[in-house]
Parts: structure tokens; C-alpha cells; sequence
């Protein structure tokens, strides 16, 4: 890890960001990236790439320096995000990273930040997110998995369901309901709980397109020490919001990029689509919509702190998946015939770039882009009432 930081000027930065980009990312990776049909790379090549980024000291480059941070302001996550995606770098999960890892910040105790964030950065550990339920989805607040409390431990009895690679994981940051005479708001508690503790079983959910990339949890008196609880008892509510703003301030404009790209391979390896106007029109569209989507993410990123920003969240929310399930479409049809429903879901296969044997699925997969981090139905109600003020 080199102790000289990375320059400020946008420019000068996305030079130093290809040239390591450029050394680190091995052929086998780029190709998994390239072949990525899920939200996120599957672990074993995760992992890969985390370490690699860990060992950089790029792998939560905007965290507090005191946590392994380099300083980097949004404009140069960005560019960086941008890079990555455009070099087909594997796409790393966001749970530990983009979410416990900020909530520990936030809330932690001196303890609880020695304890889990440097196993967080290095990768050894791997997280996943149990807050969705049964029955509570959108409305999170009606969650019920039950949280009893019992000397020195929580004992957690009920589910979760839709965990993005819990089969992976080491731990989970769940929400459980540790007391039922408030509000639905109140009585949530937010624990850390350990993914081998005895009664935590994994069920896989095989997803259309055929990927084992969630799962349903079942916590049968399963023990979670106290120690393990982020803030105080009750509280939960009060980090779990935080916590979905940073899952929905996603950006989605690299990841349209990447797909925009993918798609015009799939259509110059076919010289017939490529010269089909009707192709390179709805090509064209889509290229605009994502410089329109890129511009809204940045100032989104760049905007003052103190702005409100959560119409903007939610209006980028909806652009953006919706403008990636357009462009996955899109390769689906620069594939054409080849676009075949079977997939090779090997980590690190030698496909090349923009197979046309994953553009089904992933356009499968990627119907799910409008329900996960807060649905499309949900993000239009936030602006029917707080910018339309219906
Ligand atoms: C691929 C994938 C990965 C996921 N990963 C995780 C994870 O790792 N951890 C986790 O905790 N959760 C995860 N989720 C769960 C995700 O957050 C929920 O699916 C989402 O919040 C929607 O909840 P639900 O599935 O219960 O649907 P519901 O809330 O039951 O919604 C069903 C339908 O009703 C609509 N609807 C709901 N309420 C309203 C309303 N008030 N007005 C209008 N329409 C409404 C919705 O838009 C949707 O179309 C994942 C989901 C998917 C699909």
C-alpha cells in the first residue's frame, strides 16, 4: 500500500485509477466480471478482488482515515466506480462494506469498531443484510422475527428472507423485534449475529434465471450475545433508516455503462444489428439517459452536506434500475439467437467479454432491480408525496 495519496484532480486521478486497474485486474477477472449475472460477483471471486483492493488500501477508500480511509471525496468514488465497471472489474457485495461497515462507524462502541471493522476491510469476513421478512418487505417496520432477551445474550427465534449470499457470509446484521407495545417503529433492536451459531440454518432460493444468490434464514434459539447489539435496546429503527439511505443513494450509471458497452460487442460481433437502426436509435436513447443518470448521481454526491436529499434518492433510485433493466435488455437483443437461456455460471470461466450466453439471464436476474433497496412502486409514492406533495 503506497503511503503517497491519489490526486485530487479528476483528471490526473482517473489516469492513476486505469494504470492500476490495468495491472491489478488479471484476465480470469476481468472475465468474471464480464460474465456476472447478479447483483453482485459470486464470493469466490469477491474475495479475490477484495483482498486485491484491500492490499491497494483502496477498499473503503472514503471511510474515516482512521479506518483505513484515503480521503477520497465522492467525485473520486465515482470515477472510480466508473473505471471498475468499464474495465469489468468483479462487483463486491455491499453489505459489510457499504452498510454495517458505516453503521459500525456511526454507532459502535470503541469495542465493537476493533472488533468487526478490521475483518470487514481484509475480507476475512464476509456480511450480509437480514432485514427483510415474510410479510415485511416495504413495510419493514412490520417485521416480527423475535428477539428475547436472556442474561448475557439475545435469544432470536424467526426468519428472514431474501439474504443476498448468506450461504457466503460469516455474519449477518439482522433487525429483530425485541418488544411488541409501541409503534411498529419501536421495539426494533439491531444485532450482529454470528452465520455458525448453533440454530441458524440456510435455505437457498434458486432465483428464474437459475443463480442461488438468496436465501431464506431460520433462527431456531439462536443466542446472540448482548455485546453484539449496535446502539440500544429499542432502538433499531433509528439505525435500519440510516443504513437504507446508504443502500438507496446506490449508484446505477457505471453498472449502465457497463451493460451499454456489453451490448455494442454483442452487436459489432453481429454486423447486422449493428448497422439495424432500430438498434443503434434505442442504443442511442439509452447512451443518453445514462449521461442524464450519471449527471444526477454526481450531484447528488457532490451536493452540500445539509441538503435534503431524499427526493433525489428516491428519483435516481427509480432512473437508474429502471435504465438497467432497459440496457440489459438491450443486450438480450445485440445477442439475438445466441442469447441463449443456458449460462455458465463457473467463477473465474474464461468467457469473454459480453458473452451473449448471460444476456438472458441477467436480464432475468436484473428484474429484481426494481423491487430490492426499496421497490419502484414505493419510491414513486415518496414522490407523489413529498415532491408532487399528491
Ligand atoms: C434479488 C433480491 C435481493 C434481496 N436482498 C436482500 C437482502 O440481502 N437482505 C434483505 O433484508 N432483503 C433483501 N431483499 C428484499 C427486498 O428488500 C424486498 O424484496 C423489498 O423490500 C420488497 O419487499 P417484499 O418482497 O416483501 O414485497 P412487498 O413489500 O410485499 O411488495 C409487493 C408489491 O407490492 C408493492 N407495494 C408494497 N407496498 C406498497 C405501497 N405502499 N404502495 C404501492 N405499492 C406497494 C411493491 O412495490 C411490490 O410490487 C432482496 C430482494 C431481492 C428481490
Amino acid at each position: 500500500m503506497s503511503d503517497v495519496p491519489e490526486s485530487t484532480d479528476p483528471v490526473q486521478f482517473r489516469t492513476e485509477v486505469r494504470a492500476f486497474l490495468d495491472r491489478a485486474l488479471t484476465a480470469e477477472l476481468r472475465a468474471a466480471g464480464a460474465m456476472q449475472i447478479g447483483v453482485f460477483s459470486p464470493a469466490a471471486v469477491g474475495r479475490v478482488w477484495h483482498r486485491i483492493l484491500y492490499q491497494q488500501g483502496w477498499i473503503t477508500p472514503t471511510w474515516p482515515s482512521e479506518h483505513g480511509g484515503r480521503g477520497w471525496g465522492p467525485l473520486q468514488k465515482y470515477i472510480f466506480e466508473q473505471e471498475c465497471a468499464l474495465a469489468n472489474a468483479p462487483t463486491l457485495s455491499s453489505a459489510g462494506l457499504l452498510m454495517c461497515g458505516p453503521i459500525l462507524i456511526h454507532f459502535g462502541t470503541a469495542q465493537q469498531k476493533a472488533r468487526f471493522l478490521p475483518h470487514l476491510r481484509s475480507g476475512d469476513d464476509y456480511w450480509c443484510q437480514g432485514y427483510s421478512e415474510p410479510g415485511a418487505g416495504s413495510d419493514l417496520a412490520a417485521l416480527s422475527c423475535r428477539g428475547r432477551r436472556e442474561g448475557d445474550v439475545y435469544v432470536v427465534d424467526g426468519t428472514k428472507l431474501w439474504t443476498t449470499h448468506a450461504q457466503y457470509a460469516d455474519w449477518v446484521f439482522l433487525l429483530v423485534r425485541t418488544s411488541t407495545h409501541e409503534r411498529p417503529q419501536q421495539g426494533i433492536t439491531f444485532l450482529l449475529a454470528d452465520m455458525r451459531s448453533p440454530g441458524l440454518t440456510v435455505k437457498p432460493i434458486i432465483s428464474m434465471s437459475g443463480e442461488h444468490e438468496v436465501n431464506q434464514l431460520f433462527f431456531d434459539g439462536v443466542q446472540v450475545p448482548a455485546d453484539n447489539r449496535i446502539g440500544a435496546e429499542g432502538d433499531g429503527w433509528t439505525i435500519a433508516k440510516r443504513l437504507l439511505e446508504f443502500e438507496r443513494s446506490g449508484v446505477y450509471g457505471p453498472r449502465v455503462r457497463r451493460l451499454l458497452m456489453q451490448a455494442k460487442h454483442l452487436a459489432r460481433a453481429d454486423g447486422r444489428r449493428w448497422r439495424d437502426t432500430d438498434f443503434r436509435r434505442r442504443f442511442a436513447e439509452l447512451s443518453m439517459e445514462t449521461d442524464a443518470l450519471e449527471a444526477g448521481e454526481l450531484r447528488m454526491l457532490t451536493a452540500d452536506v445539509g441538503e435534503n436529499l431524499g427526493v433525489t434518492t428516491s428519483l435516481l433510485k427509480l432512473a437508474g434500475t429502471e435504465t438497467l433493466q432497459r440496457a440489459s435488455e438491450l443486450c438480450v437483443l445485440a445477442g439475438g439467437s445466441q442469447s441463449a437461456y443456458a449460462h455458465d455460471t463457473t467463477p473465474m470461466s474464461s468467457a469473454t467479454a459480453g458473452d451473449a450466453s448471460v444476456a438472458m439471464a441477467r436480464y432475468l436476474n436484473m428484474r429484481a432491480a426494481t423491487i430490492y433497496g426499496g421497490s419502484s412502486e414505493v419510491q414513486r409514492n415518496i414522490l407523489a408525496k413529498t415532491a408532487l406533495r399528491l
